[in-house]
């Protein structure tokens, strides 16, 4: 297991800033380390500056001003093919008119490795990636699927020092998309190569990486651990970015030693300054109860969505809704009155997190 952020750095980033013509600041400011091995996650809705982000480490974009180290040298104007890097896209960019022995062994060509050995590495690369059926089949003659795991086995036998992809699993279908992620996972850990993974999907940030960085407007929001995204983010956009079922993000006010939240009356263990506050509670986090209490929200249950082996509750309230998950069967029936209890939250002052609760 990473300890992120301890060992030694492979991609430094320092003061990175693209501005596009027109004006556009797609990255602003990022300063980031990135230690050897970690899988590494940039997460945030379309349009933030996760593929600018990939692309100028790739140097496939030059940077408006700061630097990128990799492996302890100046990459910054280093064209491409010197920076050591191997990038895997959506598309997967594989070449249609070679075999898949030809594709993977294609950038040690480039190096100039004899023909022998690049193709002895790329057999070897293949049967990691079980493509060894595979090995005399052209692109189009492959499932998406393996045509993605042609462009990893390619990206893989160049042996560099920093795997980039970008949306590698988007192309695929639901259930080989879980598969593909698991694989991903695994390899990984075997290979031990650091990785920039570029997503728009939170479910797949949180599996794969060691720490996420959350960006929003070409800025990154936090970056940390999946646990600590998830239990802890740190303003109220990565809390409603983040999460299978959104966050209940209520309007609060605060008096000495107590939150009103939706009709409620919630303890405080110590005294906040009021402000813009916001109370936060994951659906997960929240009970639902029968009967009436002054630390519950009151409503009247109005929707069922059935999630599998739990049920999404969706209480109306005279303010707004509120959202609870609970295990199938014990949903109260639409229609009735529900109090919703807070196991678990969180409480924002002007969209920063202040404190747990
Ligand atoms: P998506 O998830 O949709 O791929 P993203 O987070 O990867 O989005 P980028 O592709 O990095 O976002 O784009 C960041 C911003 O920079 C966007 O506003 C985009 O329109 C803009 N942008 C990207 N490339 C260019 C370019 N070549 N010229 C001008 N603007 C650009």
């Amino acid at each position: 297991m990473t300890r992120p952020g301890k060992e030694k750095p492979v991609i430094t980033l320092h003061a990175l800033t693209k501005t596009f013509p027109g004006g556009v600041h797609a990255l602003d400011d990022i300063h980031l380390t990135i230690a050897d091995g970690e899988f590494f996650a940039l997460l945030g809705p379309s349009g933030c500056g996760k593929t600018t982000l990939l692309r100028t480490i790739a140097g496939l974009e030059t940077p408006t001003r700061g630097t990128v180290h990799i492996d302890g040298r100046d990459a910054t104007p280093l064209p491409p093919g010197q920076r050591d890097v191997a990038m895997v896209f959506q598309d997967y960019a594989i070449f249609p008119h070679m075999d898949v022995t030809t594709n993977i062994a294609y950038p040690l060509r480039i190096k100039k490795v004899p023909r022998a050995e690049r193709t002895a590495k790329a057999a070897d690369v293949a049967a990691r990636l079980s493509l060894t059926d595979l090995l005399h089949r052209r692109p189009a003659e492959l499932s998406g699927g393996q045509q993605q795991r042609v462009a990893l086995a390619r990206a893989i036998a160049c042996h560099p020092t920093a795997f980039l992809f970008d949306e590698p699993l988007s192309n695929l279908d639901a259930r080989l998309r879980l598969e593909a992620r698991t694989f991903l996972k695994r390899l990984q850990r075997e290979l031990a190569v650091t990785t920039v993974f570029v997503t728009h999907d939170q479910a797949e940030a949180l599996a794969l990486a060691d720490r996420i960085a959350v960006m929003s407007a070409g800025r990154m929001i936090q970056v940390a651990t999946p646990a600590e995204i998830f239990h802890r983010p740190a303003t109220t956009f990565v809390a409603s970015f983040i999460g299978s079922t959104p966050m209940n993000l209520l309007p609060a006010r605060a008096t000495d030693a107590a939150l009103h939240v939706a009709g409620a009356t919630l303890p405080l263990p110590a005294p906040v300054q009021d402000g813009h506050l916001t109370y936060g509670v994951r659906p997960e986090y929240m009970t639902l109860s029968p009967t009436e209490r002054p630390d519950a929200f009151p409503g009247t249950v109005s929707v069922h969505e059935n999630l599998g082996t739990h049920t999404l509750v969706t209480l109306e309230t005279p303010a707004t809704l509120i959202q609870a998950v609970v295990p199938e069967g014990d949903e109260p029936p639409l229609g009735t009155p529900a109090w919703a209890v807070p196991r678990r939250a969180l409480l924002y002052r002007d969209d920063t997190l202040l404190t747990t609760l």
